[in-house]
């Protein structure tokens, strides 16, 4: 059966753990264990880690940093001359990690537990767990970071002999908010620690991190150059690749001193030309000029605290996770709201992987006491016809966010015509009321059997402990079903191949006995609606549209007239 190592795959770093002993410990690979997530081509193979690392300063367009803001998209990435999906480039790093591994520790990965944000979407995780199939291993499970840290800090306290607080000692639940700022990801969670592991809230930023921090001080750095130089390189991609590294070694020197000399010579310039930069900076400039980033971070630490439905004082634990972390004023800034006793002091950059780790022991059972309950991090909902005045279509909840999973919600819902033949269901992630405003994440189309109107369908969603998603849907009491596991990286390829399918049953159909032709009206009714410009025009066609539901709702005799209305108005 062999290990499961635990896997922190990073946007700027990757971190790989096993137990041993019922101890987490971090291999050591590339020397401290933090391995750069970068991956680069020399012209004859692929580096991954440091090595590509030291080579991406002076080779920015042969090298790919940060794959994981990727993860999720279907866009390509080029190295040497081939091209890869951001599934493989996570799949080099995974590989790396696992190979280097072996190699230290003497014995085969095959099995790992892998972390990703919380706040990461469905289609985000899935794409995590093919990059681990790419890689050739067995994804036992993909686990949040914030609840692997807190796994971790948990044994901690519990292994470190004087660590363990009074209402610990006295078996009481305590709750802790992790605030994970890493290089590309912000991430706050809150969770009560007892005999379980429980996520009463996450939220966060998947385009927040250290990498914007470096941006600000690459901007002052490029104004000075061109105060002192006269040269604006603001577009030139090996200066901002250098500086990026300079940024970035500043930033780090000022978490331990007050002020840092960033000094710097042969910074490629076009035409072959260079320049030199001599400046001094002070912690107390970055701050200033990094003030709205970290206040942003709060805005969703008070979010979270909101969700969680907890004050400052109920919270007994602030784990920091995240080399950003180590930036004083962050740990100042929540030491103000939550007093400075709650900060433990643990290493941020190893806690992930080392609670991965820990949750691999507890899949292939060691000796680890901890249940693991995480949470829905989005909202999924069906899209319905609305009932309302501001929207023509609304999302209506079936597994609102912040659920504990795996979990198995359904919801019954009505077809709105007589006769109607099919039912589209479509599944978006997302907060908000307004389809347009959420990510559809897949679909499918119900074959009905023929019925009166509002018949039952009941529409099924489960959410698994990988954080994929499975629909099932049902016309009740006329055993039509269907059922589709979402592959929400291509929505696309299945919207296209369905709306031919209607397209030629809208040829063939005949009006009004054919209510699929009668969905299609509406459909284009609203696809025509969302391409006008606001104006009286597009309020008629909206109008026309509402009095059209409420006809298909009502079965008046009115459907035939206004769909013939409706059809003249799109066909004009
Ligand atoms: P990720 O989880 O996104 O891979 P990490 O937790 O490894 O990221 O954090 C990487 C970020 O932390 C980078 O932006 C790096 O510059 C920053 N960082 C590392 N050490 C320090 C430090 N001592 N002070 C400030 N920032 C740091
Ligand atoms: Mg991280």
């Amino acid at each position: 059966m062999g290990e499961i190592y635990g896997i922190d795959l990073g946007t700027t770093n990757s971190c790989i753990s096993v137990l041993k002993e019922g101890k987490p410990h971090t291999i050591p690979v590339d020397g401290s264990g933090i391995v750069p997530s970068v991956v680069s081509f020399d012209g004859k193979e692929i580096l991954v880690g440091r090595k590509a690392w030291n080579r991406a300063a002076a080779f920015p367009e042969e090298s790919i940093r940060s794959v994981k803001r990727l993860m999720g998209t279907v866009e390509k990435l080029t190295l040497g001359k081939n091209n890869y999906d951001p599934e493989d480039i996570s799949a080099m790093i995974l590989r790396y990690l696992c190979d280097e591994a072996r190699d230290l520790e003497g014995c085969q990965v095959e099995r790992v537990v892998i972390t990703v944000p919380a706040y990461f979407s469905d289609a985000q995780r899935r794409a995590t767990v093919e990059a681990g199939k790419r890689a050739g291993l067995t994804v036992e499970r993909i686990i949040n970071e914030p609840t692997a840290a807190a796994l971790f800090y948990d044994h901690v306290s519990v292994v470190a002999e004087g660590a363990v607080d009074a209402k610990e000692n006295a078996g009481e639940d305590i709750h802790a908010l992790v605030y994970d700022l890493g290089g590309g990801t912000f991430d706050v969670s809150v969770l009560r620690i007892g005999e379980i592991i429980e996520v009463l809230a996450s939220t966060g930023d998947t385009y927040l991190g250290g990498d914007d921090f470096d941006k600000r001080l690459v901007v002052r750095v490029l104004q000075q150059i061109k105060d002192t130089e006269g040269l604006d390189l603001t577009d030139h991609v090996p200066a901002l690749a250098r500086l990026s590294l300079v940024a970035e070694r500043a930033k780090i020197a000022l978490s331990n001193k007050a002020l840092v000399r960033i000094q710097e010579a042969y910074i490629p310039a076009p035409k072959g030309k260079s320049c030199s930069v001599s400046m001094e900076f002070s912690r107390e400039e970055f701050e200033t000029l990094t003030k709205d980033l970290v206040d942003r971070t709060f805005v969703s630490v008070e979010k979270a605290m909101e969700e969680a439905n907890l004050t400052p004082d109920k919270i007994d634990k602030v784990l920091l996770v995240g080399g950003m972390t180590r930036m004083p004023v962050i740990s100042a800034r929540l030491e103000q709201i939550f007093g400075a006793a709650r900060l433990p002091a643990v290493d941020p950059d190893l806690s992930v992987a080392n609670g991965a780790a820990i949750q691999g022991g507890i899949i292939s059972g060691e000796n680890c006491e901890q249940i693991l309950v995480d949470v829905t991090p989005h909202t999924l909902s069906l899209e319905t016809l609305s009932h309302s005045d501001d929207l023509l279509y609304e999302c209506i909840p079936i597994i609102p966010r912040n659920t504990q999973i795996p979990v198995t919600r359904a919801r019954t819902f009505l077809t709105t015509a007589y006769h109607q033949k099919a039912a589209e269901l479509k599944v978006y992630q997302g907060e908000s009321r307004d389809p347009k405003e959420n990510t559809l994440i897949g679909k499918t189309m119900l074959e009905l059997a023929s019925a009166e109107a509002h018949c039952p369908i009941l529409v099924e969603y489960s959410y698994d402990l990988n954080g994929m998603v499975r629909l099932v849907a049902e016309q009740k009491g006329y055993s039509r079903k269907t059922e589709v596991r979402i592959d929400s990286r291509n929505p696309q390829l299945f919207a296209s191949q369905e709306l031919e399918e209607l397209e030629d049953e809208e040829e063939n159909g005949e009006k009004g006995e054919n209510r699929t032709a009668v969905n299609f009206v509406t459909r284009r009714a609203r696809a025509l609606i969302e391409k006008m410009e606001e104006g009286e025009r597009r309020q008629a066609l909206f109008n026309l549209l509402e009095s059209y539901g409420k006809a298909l709702r009502e079965e008046s005799d009115d459907v035939d007239r206004v769909e013939d209305q409706l059809l003249s108005f799109i066909e004009e």
